[in-house]
């Protein structure tokens, strides 16, 4: 089916005209800066009247905004395409956002003839155009499909970053050179891209002026950042987020994602100095077996990784670790396997991510003849997410009886519960106040589960 489809050089600029009441619905899939991006969507669509709303079937616009990380990930929009907008009677716009819009853009287009727009990560702040463009107003519309790379143009055009809580994410690097052989990333975002320092000291400052206490840097490989500084001069994040800690108003720090290839002293040495910097650092190592990381070009081994986290304990004896886990990556042997697990019971993890490994298109590990069978795969996660748990369990649990702070981000699940985070980036469940909401108590810790903590406020 031959598409027709208008792209950037095909249409002249279209400007979006403001119209009050207009819906929208966004559903998000994957990493925290897909969780950023769509909450920049919204501070774009804002100004021309659109309003966010939880349910699709009232919308007039509908954005999925995906991950292609993974292949289940990629077949579960196709099959939300039409559900989420089943018993939409507004014959709403669809556009689909994220890094499976931008690997995938022709093949959505083709596979799903109701989909409007498609955009990728780097152009999302050119909705307002595609919107326009495509046209609102049914029977008269035309397919957008925009997957262009402007990065450090998108910055410079987004809206200013509304506050959602004490606790805001503000991305200061995107893209990837890494090329992990297992990975899209570097397909779908880009390469590696670090914005100016003086850009983000002023998105910062602009939110701790609304009340954000706390501030997470985000990237892809965040440690990665070399952004100009405004002596002119290459700033690295450890120098980053000193400037930060400056700021009036910003009292807690964090950044993710980072890679141990990209651990240099400065950083490491900053857990132990800079207080603002909380004790918690999110670092993948993927596999124990350095055959396997060299198969999966992770340009790191097993105990290099593991002196990295020495060191940062000697800075920090309290830091929190936290990593990403694959299992089953072709040509993985039980011994490999093994080598991941006595990794892990080495490093004693406070939280982590795992997955089997999942071929995905046109990566070189997809290549790869040597692939594990899903029966071996399933065996290896369960045994790695047994271990995971427990080691997870028993850093929880070392905290009951003890008073730590918390900054109380939102509402819980039940009635007068509020819910933050401690300083190890364990979710905190008190009861209380809701005055108490975007304040960093104290908190006397009663009860731990493997995924949280709960407590009584500490009255002083
Ligand atoms: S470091 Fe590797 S896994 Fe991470 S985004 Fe880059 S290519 Fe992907």
């Amino acid at each position: 089916m031959k598409v027709q489809i208008t792209s950037e050089e095909q249409m002249p600029v279209a400007a979006l005209d403001v119209q009050e009441g207009r819906k929208f619905f966004i559903k998000n899939y994957g990493c925290q800066m897909n969780v950023y991006d769509a909450e920049r969507m919204e501070d774009m669509l804002a100004p021309y009247g659109f309003e966010k709303i939880a349910d699709a079937k009232e919308a007039d616009l509908v954005i999925l905004n995906t991950c292609h990380i993974r292949e289940k990930a990629d077949e579960k929009v196709f099959s939300d395409i039409g559900r989420v907008t089943k018993g939409n009677k507004r014959n709403p716009l669809i556009a689909i956002g994220g890094c499976m819009g931008q690997a995938m853009g022709r093949t959505i287009m083709q596979r799903s003839p109701k989909v409007n727009i498609v955009f990728g990560p780097q152009t999302y702040h050119r909705l307002p155009e595609f919107i326009a463009r495509s046209g609102l107003a049914a029977g008269k519309r035309k397919r957008v499909l925009d997957t262009d790379f402007p990065a450090l143009e998108k910055f410079d055009s987004l809206a200013p970053q509304g506050l959602r809580g004490p606790s805001a994410y503000v991305t200061i690097q995107e893209g990837c050179d890494k090329f992990c052989t297992y990975c899209v990333v570097p397909f779908t975002r880009g390469v590696e891209l670090s914005r100016t320092v003086e850009s983000i000291l002023t998105e910062i400052r602009a939110l701790a002026e609304k009340g954000a206490k706390e501030v997470c840097l985000l990237g892809q490989n965040v440690n990665a950042y070399h952004g100009l500084g405004s002596d002119g001069k290459e700033c690295n994040l450890a120098r980053l987020l000193q400037q930060v800690a400056t700021i009036d108003g910003i009292e807690r720090i964090r950044f993710t994602t980072s890679h141990p290839s990209e651990m240099d002293n400065e950083l490491i040495e900053l857990f132990g100095k800079e207080r603002k910097l909380m004790p918690y650092l999110h670092l993948p190592v993927q596999a124990g077996s350095d055959k396997i990381l060299v198969d999966m070009n992770r340009t790191h081994t097993a105990d290099e990784y593991l002196q990295i986290i020495d060191l940062l304990r000697m800075a920090r004896p309290d830091v929190a670790i936290s990593g990403d886990f694959i299992v089953g990556f072709p040509g993985e042997t039980d011994e490999d396997f093994e080598m991941t697990m006595d990794l892990v019971r080495e490093v004693g993890y406070s939280s982590a991510y795992s997955f089997m490994y999942s071929p995905r298109p046109n990566t070189p590990a997809a290549e790869n003849t040597n692939q594990v069978p899903l029966e071996v795969k399933k065996e290896r996660l369960q045994r790695l997410q047994d271990l995971l748990t427990e080691q997870q369990k028993a850093y929880n649990n070392s905290f009951v009886g003890k008073t730590i702070p918390v900054l109380l981000e939102e509402a819980g699940r039940k009635e007068n519960q509020l819910r933050g985070r401690s300083p190890h980036n364990i979710a905190v469940n008190v009861e209380g106040n809701q005055r108490l909401l975007g304040q960093q108590i104290h908190v006397n810790i009663t009860k731990a589960t493997a995924s949280s903590l709960f407590g009584e406020v500490k009255l002083d």
